[in-house]
């Protein structure tokens, strides 16, 4: 057996450290006792890791679309050749904004950073978007509205501090297996900490609720509008820390005592009973210590950004942030959603938190790059990325790591808009997904366990994700690929970089460069970690940002400690949220609401986890989960198959009544795509309405009917 190598989980935030070995029958796959996110634990999904690490369906060559229509065997350079001197031609004849990336948070930040860089500094386009648009842009948003910049300000060792956890949209059994594990163990050796869900269906995660409030799909707004007047009205405010270190705080109540200004009208908005919303305002009301974490059920939401700010307006009330046990934290769903973020990898930011709608921020990126160029405005983001290519304006596309075919919302109109685009880059560790079918150009990328670099999870973490397997055939890591491209176009100088240490490197500075009160202060610092050469970038151990000059390795920094913000006016800022209504209401053809989500031993659209014949045994088709009585007055039965649609499409599935869900939802979820059962992707059915901040679509709320097949 091979020496161990120190990774981390390619699945959820929780960012598990994983221990891995090569041997002759396999890899063997243990939790990283010394890893602080997990001390040696793994899920299910985890510890299943070395199963999918297998040869099957892999990527291995460049391949070009012959004019045969088929995709035919290539060299790196006639492919990368093809595809810097195509997407020349485009931006010479169209303009920058004619070609667009769409990317992934399963790509490392050394990736990301490349991308952004590449597209941003030396393209001139900011229509760069990734797939981590879908899961976590809310919460991006929320936290720039109201912190000046997109900070997370708790850790999990506040989650296991806490004396009250609120867990809302959160199936963080099944989502964030590890960190549920963490909050189980925490609750057991302190019986006093309290537990409320806060989600319309009954799931693993209620198991431990003391207090489960199952409120009707898209109501969050009301509920915590209710929270923020209650508090007010029973003196549970802060004054001190209001006064000192926000602003905004009379607009925000009058909306909220406005529209939500009884706990009864809040438990009728809301649909659930009055004495258990009174129970968990007066228990919120009456601890200090609480957490409020939250994932997909707030952020995939029209209103997510409202819904995310209505949130952390109870914490500010409160003055229940930057100390041990308190705070809003955004769980989120992918292994990288949080550093695709620090290096720009969303079509609204520029890297090192920067924005692209500040002149001095866009003057000291391009200073930095020494690039030709800087956007001026925000990108597509993905939904309308995917519009954009669809009428024409965006002529070219290169996606990354992702399958938007399965994904993205009205996913049948994303095939459309590949089928009519004139150049289309996939670049994939899976050769036949339902998104390489339209490649014109197909490049093999490295896949988890034998690529380099580095993650960050939820709670800020910086992790290293370590090669132990050689590149199979002529797979390259997906930076690799960017920067050929940048010097294909004579930018050889700003993308000459010989591995993963330099571009961590070239981030590192410029989280640091200009990041003074005089200049353009952010708290996303990691000038502590600068100058790493390769080795001790290989060394480097997990470590919480920022990491200020002298202080790696040191114990992490809490945010807002010290009541400084990140807003001009060095506040935080109360954002009031008056609540709006899911876009599409239910009517007599549409009757249901469709609510998406993951299960608990499979990935995204399943390309690894599929590989996994123990993943598959947990639940081994795509279902449709709703009431017994609405099953009945569908006529549908548990067991049998059914035609789930939508105005937007629909699919076969098989009927479970679990008992899980109120009257009139109905949940699918998202995992099953062509390679696995005929055509039951769920984002055909899915709306493409997005919450008009983030850009993020509103998953948890299309109309929907159920029929016999
Ligand atoms: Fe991987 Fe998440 Fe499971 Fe940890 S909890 S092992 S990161 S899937």
């Amino acid at each position: 057996m091979s020496a161990p190598v120190r990774t981390t989980c390619p699945y959820c935030g929780t960012g598990c450290g994983v221990v891995a070995r090569v041997a002759a029958d396999g890899i063997a796959i243990a939790g990283d006792a010394a890893h602080p996110a997990n001390a040696g634990r793994l899920c299910v999904k985890g510890s299943a890791l070395g199963e999918t690490l297998v040869p099957d369906g892999r990527l291995l060559y460049p391949k070009l679309r012959g004019a045969d229509g088929t995709l035919q065997r290539t060299s790196w350079d006639t492919a990368l050749d093809h595809v810097a001197g195509a997407l020349r031609r485009i931006i010479d004849t169209h303009g920058p904004d004619a070609v667009a990336w769409y990317v992934s948070g399963q790509l490392l930040t050394e990736d990301y950073y490349v991308a952004n860089k590449l597209v941003k500094g030396y393209v001139g386009t900011a229509n760069i978007d990734t797939n981590s648009r879908l899961c976590m842009a809310s919460a991006v948003a929320g936290h720039q509205r109201a912190f000046g910049e997109d900070i997370v300000p708790v850790s999990y060792e506040d989650l296991e501090q806490a004396d009250l956890v609120v867990l809302v949209g959160s199936n963080t059994a099944w989502c964030h297996p590890v960190l549920y594990q963490r909050i189980v163990a925490a609750k057991a050796q302190r019986p006093q900490m309290k537990i409320v869900v806060v989600d319309p269906r009954r799931t693993a995660t209620t198991d431990i609720a003391d207090l489960h409030l199952p409120l009707r799909p898209g109501t969050d707004v009301w509920l915590f509008n209710g929270l923020l007047a209650f508090l007010h009205q029973h003196g549970v405010v802060d004054p001190a820390f209001v006064e000192r270190h926000t602003v905004g705080v009379a607009r925000a109540l009058a909306v909220a005592d406005a529209t939500a200004g009884s706990v009864r009208a809040v438990a009728s908005a809301c649909r659930i009973d009055t004495s258990a919303l009174t129970e968990f305002y007066r228990l919120f009301a009456r601890t200090e210590r609480v957490v409020t974490a939250f994932s997909m059920g707030v952020n995939q939401s029209s209103a997510g950004t409202d819904k995310v700010n209505s949130i952390i307006n109870c914490h500010l009330l409160t003055g229940r942030i930057g100390k041990p046990g308190m705070g809003p934290f955004s769980l989120t769903g992918q292994p990288n959603a949080m550093g695709g973020r620090e290096v720009g990898g969303l079509a609204t930011m520029l890297a090192a938190h920067l924005g692209l709608d500040d002149a001095r921020h866009r003057a000291l990126v391009q200073r930095f790059w020494n690039s030709p160029r800087i956007p001026t405005r925000p990108g597509l983001k993905a939904v309308e990325l995917f519009d954009a290519i669809d009428d024409g304006r965006v002529k070219a596309v290169w996606i990354m790591a992702t399958n938007p075919v399965v994904s993205l919302p009205d996913a049948d109109k994303v095939k459309r808009a590949l089928k009519k685009c004139e150049l289309v880059v996939v670049s994939d560790v899976i050769e036949h997904t339902d998104t390489t079918a339209y490649a014109h150009v197909l490049l093999p990328a490295l896949a988890w366990g034998e690529k380099d670099g580095t993650v960050t999870n939820s709670e800020r973490r910086i992790s290293r994700q370590r090669a132990f397997l050689p590149a199979p055939g002529e797979a390259r890591p997906d930076w690799w690929m960017l920067a050929e491209v940048g010097k294909r176009w004579g930018y050889a100088e700003a993308f000459r970089y010989t591995g993963p240490h330099q571009i961590f490197d070239e981030h590192a500075r410029l989280t640091a460069f200009g990041n003074t009160d005089d200049e353009v202060p952010r708290y996303l610092d990691l000038a502590g970690l600068v100058g790493m050469d390769r080795a001790a970038y290989d060394a480097l151990a997990p470590v919480c940002w920022p990491v200020a000059a002298g202080q790696a390795g040191s114990r992490p920094l809490r945010p807002f400690a010290d009541g400084r913000f990140y807003t001009p006016e060095r506040k935080a800022r109360f954002v009031p949220t008056p609540p709006r209504a899911p876009v599409h209401a239910c009517d007599d053809d549409y009757p249901l609401v469709l609510n998406t989500g993951r299960v608990r031993d499979h990935w995204h659209t399943m390309t690894r986890t599929g590989l996994s014949p123990r993943l598959a045994t947990h639940i081994a088709e795509p279902y449709v989960d709703l009431h017994p009585q609405d099953a009945l007055l569908c006529g549908v039965r548990e067991g049998e198959l059914a035609w789930v649609s939508t105005r937007w499409g629909r699919l076969v599935a098989r009927v479970r009544s679990s008992g899980e869900l109120p009257r009139r939802s109905v949940f699918v979820p998202i995992h099953w795509n062509a390679q696995y059962a005929s055509d039951a992707r769920v984002g055909a059915l899915c709306n493409p309405v997005v919450d008009p901040v983030s850009g993020e679509p509103e998953f948890k709320h299309t109309p929907v009917r159920v029929e016999p097949f």
